[in-house]
């Protein structure tokens, strides 16, 4: 592995990681879980597809971050990237400076569970490698293109110009690498209308017209739009003085509810995992039954809305676990889509792979794709394109990772 890019998303008690190199299949990746705890641990692939654990009892977010890299230090990683859910009004990655710290501490309001974890990542590694180039790259930061009159509620002005109180998107970095990397195997990059929806855990949809977000479904926070696992999505915001002033629940309880306790776990009582609503499903669960048809009738719903940013649909994009693994909830979806000429193909959309890029239209009307995301590869593209363009144009040297990303 000649050039890599070390790529961290920390939590508050986790670290995923990896180390994306100039092939896919060469990436090395894991995840440090139950930080603080006697339970710590390091799970992960090495190169060649190896399964690895490893126990480090107690450690914190330094000690694990320290492990990770001493096993990785052999592969001489060039700049590590960092996965940032808040970037506030910043419209790009950034090397971090302590200005730019600074910013992703201001965000914290709008990401409290978030970008707290992110720093203390970020200040563990600016520790232990003073050296590298390191760079932020933001899930909100693709959306910072969308206009106003989709960024902004319908609240007073002054929520807006005094407290930063408007709809900043998530996702950012999947919906861009999906809707590249889609529009390009559509014979069209970065050109004209498309749609993603990252199905996921967490989910959520964009409208891009020309490589560009102009309308997401997530807002201020990543609580607003679709069905998720756990997350409610829109719900009429009364439904907080509704709760409070009748069941006597406060803000936190209210909180805990919308974001841990909905989507569809609170639908279906039973889970926020799709598989085993699906299985579940098909035994003749109700509940879960009825959880599948909001998701998908709740997503397509989401779609339509966001076919008002584009000119023309010319297609969709799904992607995320959900997105790129169940033929069965593409097919509902769409079913609850007759419209803009979308025509799935039955056939095509049961026939493709797990974890493969794939058209799945019919061949009339807008086109409609399976494509898996890759968020720590563009991660590493991003952190590559910002150390070349703030670095080595200042030092004059070049990046030998830049040509394997091109
Ligand atoms: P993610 O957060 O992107 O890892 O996606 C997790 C979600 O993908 C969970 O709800 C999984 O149940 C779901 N998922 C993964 N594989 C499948 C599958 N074959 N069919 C349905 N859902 C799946």
């Amino acid at each position: 592995m000649s050039t890599s890019i070390l790529v961290i998303n920390c939590g508050s008690s986790s670290i995923k990681y990896a180390l994306v190199s100039d092939r896919r299949e060469d990436r090395i990746f894991g995840l440090a879980e139950n930080l603080g705890s006697p339970e710590a641990r390091i799970k992960g692939i090495t190169v060649g597809g190896e399964a690895l654990e490893l126990s480090i009892p107690n450690a914190d977010h330094e000690k694990a971050l320290e492990t990770i890299l001493e096993r990785l230090s052999h592969y001489n990683p060039q700049a590590i990237g960092h996965r940032v859910v808040h970037g506030g009004t910043l419209t790009k990655a950034e090397l971090l400076t302590p200005e730019i710290v600074q910013r992703i501490r201001e965000a914290t309001p709008l990401a409290p569970l978030h970008n707290p974890a992110h720093l203390v990542g970020i200040d563990a590694t600016m520790r232990l490698f003073p050296e590298l180039p390191q760079v932020a790259v933001f899930d909100t930061a693709f959306h910072q293109t969308m206009p106003s009159h989709a960024y902004r509620y319908a609240l007073p002005k002054f929520l807006y110009t005094q407290h930063n109180v408007r709809r900043y998107g998530f996702h950012g970095t999947s919906h861009a690498y999906v809707s590249d990397r889609g529009s390009e195997l559509a014979g069209s990059f970065r050109e004209g209308g498309w749609l993603t929806a990252h199905l996921g855990n967490g989910s959520s949809t964009c409208a891009i017209w020309n490589g560009q977000s102009v309308d997401t479904s997530m807002g201020l926070t990543p609580l607003e739009g679709v069905v998720m696992g756990t997350r409610s999505g829109d719900v009429d915001p009364s439904i907080h003085s509704f709760l409070a002033t009748n069941l006597g629940w406060d803000i936190y309880k209210i909180d805990k509810m919308l974001n841990s306790q909905s989507g569809l776990l609170g639908l279906s009582d039973l889970s926020n995992d799709m598989r085993t609503l699906i299985e579940a499903s098909e035994q003749g669960n109700e509940d879960a039954t009825l959880a599948i048809e909001v998701f998908c009738y709740r997503l397509a719903k989401s779609l339509a809305g966001l076919s008002c940013g584009l000119p023309r649909i010319d297609g969709l994009f799904f992607t995320g676990g959900i997105g790129e693994n169940s033929a069965y909830i593409r097919e509902k979806t769409m079913s609850y889509l007759p419209h803009f000429g979308f025509n799935l193909s039955k056939e095509k959309n049961d026939e493709l792979k797990r974890g493969t890029e794939g058209r799945i239209d019919a061949g009339v009307g807008p086109q409609i794709w399976v494509v898996p995301t890759d968020e720590e590869g563009r991660i590493a593209k991003e952190t590559i394109h910002v150390v070349e363009t703030e670095v080595h144009q200042t030092t004059g040297k070049k990046l030998k990772a830049q040509a394997m990303m091109a």
